[in-house]
């Protein structure tokens, strides 16, 4: 898979060269490229940004460097994907779909955001999802690229190890994950479940099923049907 990453902060991303995605990339499994936004500028201050039109606070990032940018990048095959606070919330769906593009191009924002017509330009022109990792504002874009890629990169076959870990997962049945032990048995106190001591499959699998509907009604009645 393809990723690109238009920003004003490339170096940002220069952690992705860590951990499971940082082995993904060196293979050859992901081909990660963080691009500097102000490359596609022309003036002498490299300028992204300007006054919002309709007055307000805060700037606008400008649309000619987005666009010069974004033609450079953007082609038939491509997702871009815009990271936004008002964009559709980012799920483990979204990642699973995500995973199986051959290329996606973020565009991170900053300052108030990026001007409508740049969604609109390569909305008309092609797919384009907005994107929000949750209820909350950030100061700019990356951090939410990051944990996108992040999550949709481990989804990818070859960058974790061994799949079956990506099964078991929250999320991933509408469920959030069982609580997890390893040795050992007891620590401070605290000992581990003796059903998971037990050996017994069949009551393990179902003793962590219902760990998973008391915790996700507890933590996340949301998640259940009604
Ligand atoms: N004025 C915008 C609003 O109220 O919707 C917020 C702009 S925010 C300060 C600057 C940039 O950070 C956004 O353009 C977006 O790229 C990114 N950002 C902030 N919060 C985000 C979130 N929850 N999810 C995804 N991106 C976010």
């Amino acid at each position: 898979m393809r990723i690109d990453i238009v920003t004003i902060f490339p170096t940002f991303f220069d952690v992705l060269g860590l951990s499971l995605i940082g082995k993904a990339r060196e293979s050859g499994v992901l081909d990660i490229r963080a691009h500097d936004l102000r490359d596609f500028t022309h003036d002498r201050h490299r300028t992204v940004d300007d006054t919002p039109y309709g007055g307000g606070a805060g700037m606008v990032m400008k649309p000619e460097p987005w666009g010069e940018a974004l033609d450079s990048l953007v082609g038939d095959e491509t997702v871009l994907i815009v990271t936004s606070p008002a964009g559709e919330p980012f799920t483990q769906t979204i990642a699973r779909e995500l995973a199986n593009e051959s290329h996606l191009v973020f565009a991170c924002g900053r300052y108030e955001g990026i001007d409508q017509r740049v969604v609109d330009h390569y909305a008309e022109r092609g797919r384009v999802r907005l994107l929000s990792i949750g209820d909350y504002v950030l100061n700019g874009g990356e951090v939410a690229a990051m944990a996108i890629v992040e999550a949709v990169g481990r989804l990818v076959p070859g960058v974790v190890g061994n799949p079956a870990s990506l099964v078991e997962e929250s999320h991933e049945d509408g469920l959030l994950e069982y609580p997890s032990y390893t040795k050992p048995s007891e620590w401070r106190g605290l000992t581990v479940p003796p059903v998971l001591l037990s050996g017994n499959h069949g009551l393990i699998a179902s003793w962590r099923h219902d760990q998973q509907v008391e915790r996700t009604r507890r933590v996340r009645p949301d998640l259940l049907p009604d």
